[in-house]
């Protein structure tokens, strides 16, 4: 849980308490006053002893403290419903308790309110049938007196409370947003990186065949030019003249791949690190990879296709996750450093799987390079790519603590020059 829900986490479970020892007050001078079972006691002490803390740990465990917390306010509103009844339904303190369970709930939505009062209704309903309590709603002066403290603070509490917490919602939404059309962006580059490299990749294959399909049959016309009979001879041409044509589509299919704007500004690659990041914590988190950062402040800020280089980095960190699964790969760490040299910006991913396979090596960056059993083996190749296309280049080394280096440069912005 980060830091800010924990605190605000805190906040609601000291809220809790607060309302509870308010309520607590009210509802013990009913029970006094009518002289109210063990149970009833029991019941309204691991209420307001017990319940707050287990309701904080609850929250804080979760991996959707939200969620978690909803599910609490819910089951507070359930008990809320249990002591009404067991006050036989007496006026304030009931209006109250009431009023205080609804007002927390207002900040989560109507709905979120309807159903935790739809939860107090029930449990009402249940405890009267249950305790045979009649409605006898008056109030004396004992209980009055009690419930002022509860008129008072605690609205003032849950207004400041539901406040934060319905700007943490906001501010949460508007980040899992900003994700979700980072990564669509991605997915995006990615599809049409994969396509180029494809047709880079085809194009460079069919090359070959194609110029030698062009050479023999313009070989053939040449050797016994006059031999042949007309209609081999326009065939033979147009074997060639075909061939060149195909020779063209690769090459076109690969130019409108490539194309689009790329749209460079001033960046931080830290910035874009961290951003990455964000988008594979879960499939770090679940790889048990420790990630350690190398970033000083002091690296410039790079001139680069933001999206274009988030996706070199997915596509590097990837990789380095992927070759740390091996079950018998003791620490899983993955490190992202930068640094300056030379107008660039140099950034290296290493990690500490098990290295670079020989196979591949020579023509790591490639297209259809792999060792994987689904691996397209393009991915080194888009980032190669998408690089270049950014003024820089791309490289691998072995890493000094075992496992495969990766890096890449790419421009920085150059230094303002002093007046
Ligand atoms: P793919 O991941 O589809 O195989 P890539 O082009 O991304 O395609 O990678 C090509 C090959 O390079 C991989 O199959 C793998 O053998 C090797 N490779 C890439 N990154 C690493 C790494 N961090 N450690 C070891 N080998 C790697």
């Amino acid at each position: 849980m980060d830091e800010r829900e924990l605190r605000l986490s805190r906040q609601v479970y000291r809220l809790r308490t607060f309302g509870l020892a308010l309520g607590f007050l009210s509802v013990a001078s009913v029970f006094y006053e009518r002289g109210a079972s063990r149970a009833a006691w029991g019941l309204l002490a691991a209420h307001g002893l017990v319940w707050p803390h287990v309701a904080f740990y609850r929250a804080r465990a979760s991996a959707d403290p939200h969620r978690a917390e909803r599910a609490n306010l819910v089951v507070d509103s359930a008990m809320g419903g249990i002591f009404v009844a067991l006050m036989a339904f007496a006026l304030l303190p009931s209006v109250l308790l009431v009023a205080m369970l609804s007002m927390d709930k207002i900040g989560w939505g109507w709905r979120f309110l309807a159903r935790a009062c739809a939860a107090m209704a029930v449990t009402c309903a249940i405890t009267a049938l249950l305790t045979g309590a009649s409605l006898r709603p008056n109030t004396s002066m004992p209980v009055l007196v009690a419930s002022i403290p509860l008129m008072v603070a605690y609205p003032f509490a849950v207004a400041f409370v539901s406040e934060r917490s319905g700007r943490m919602a906001r501010e949460r939404k508007k980040a899992v947003e900003q994700t979700a059309e980072l990564r669509e962006q991605l997915a995006h580059i990615a599809r049409v990186g994969t396509l180029g490299e494809m047709a880079a990749g085809l194009a460079h294959e069919l090359n070959q065949p194609l110029t030698a399909i062009h050479l023999e049959a313009n070989t053939v016309m040449e050797l016994n030019p006059a031999g042949l009979p007309e209609d081999v001879q326009e065939s033979l041409s147009r074997i060639g003249e075909q061939s060149l044509r195909a020779g063209e589509i690769v090459r076109r299919m690969r130019t409108f791949a490539r194309r689009g704007q790329a749209h460079r500004e001033a960046i931080h690659v830290g910035q874009l690190v961290h951003e990455v990041l964000a988008l594979l914590d879960h499939d770090l988190r679940l790889g048990g990879v420790d990630t350690m950062l190398l970033l000083p402040e002091t690296v410039p800020p790079a001139l680069v296709d933001r999206i274009e280089i988030q996706q070199v980095l997915v596509n590097l960190i990837r990789n380095a996750m992927e070759a740390m699964t091996a079950p018998a790969i003791a620490e899983r760490r993955l490190t992202i450093g930068a640094d300056a040299a030379n107008g660039h910006v140099r950034v290296s991913i290493s990690d500490t799987g098990g290295g670079v396979d020989p196979a591949v090596l020579a023509r790591l960056f490639h297209p259809f390079q792999t060792t994987k059993a689904d691996g397209l083996g393009l991915g080194l190749s888009i980032c190669q790519s998408l690089v270049e296309a950014n003024g820089g280049r791309v490289g691998a080394g072995p890493h000094p603590q075992g496992g495969a280096m990766f890096f890449f440069e790419v421009p920085s912005v150059p230094a303002q020059p002093h007046s």
